[in-house]
């Protein structure tokens, strides 16, 4: 059964193809950007994002896709996925497609328990910076070269054949920074 998930208020609906809980990483990250992308888009800050990565074509959206915008949080940042009608973060996704993963915020997903445990922690404030950091970029190597083998890294909602985002951009304000980080 493929997995749903949702904006907190319903409005935005998509599943998660069934090949992707086999292969796919279940990661936290604690930096500074994710935390105050967060911020920004819902007002609190966490104390990391929980997210569940897996190839681009993994993700298909059914309603609302027209309430899904991008935030940049500097010019040649990764593509920060959120749906403008609630203010819910929902992806992150690689700046070039042919890199060919992305992930879904894993409190997204309609039963996050699917996403199995955590493997992977990066850019911790104290002790070791990063866990299972090794095994993450094994497997999105793997999917990147995977994705160029078989064409897949074409496919997937966020991207246009000819490469353009299929969301409006936006790149914070130098101000809303000021305040995101804060
Ligand atoms: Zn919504
Ligand atoms: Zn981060």
């Amino acid at each position: 059964m493929p997995q749903g998930f949702s904006c907190s208020c319903g409005a935005v609906t998509g599943h998660v193809a069934d090949s992707a809980f086999a292969k796919g990483t279940r990661g936290l990250c604690h930096c500074a950007d994710c935390r105050a992308s967060v911020k920004h888009i819902t007002g609190t800050a966490p104390a990391h994002v929980d997210l569940f990565f897996a190839s681009t074509n993994s993700f298909s959206y059914d309603t609302g896709f027209e309430n899904l915008a991008v935030l940049h949080m500097s010019p040649k940042g990764v593509h920060r996925v959120y749906a403008t009608c609630c203010g819910s973060p929902m992806h992150i996704v690689a700046p070039l497609r042919r890199l060919s993963y992305a992930n879904i915020f894993v409190d997204r997903l309609n039963a996050p328990d699917q996403a199995g445990p955590v493997q992977v922690q990066v850019n911790m404030a104290e002790g070791p910076k990063h866990t299972g950091l090794g095994r993450f970029l094994g497997g999105a190597a793997g999917r990147a070269v995977s994705g160029l083998l078989n064409g897949t890294w074409r496919d997937g909602p966020f991207f246009d054949p000819a490469g353009a985002l299929t969301m409006p951009l936006h790149l914070i304000s130098l101000e809303d920074k000021a305040k995101a980080y804060s």
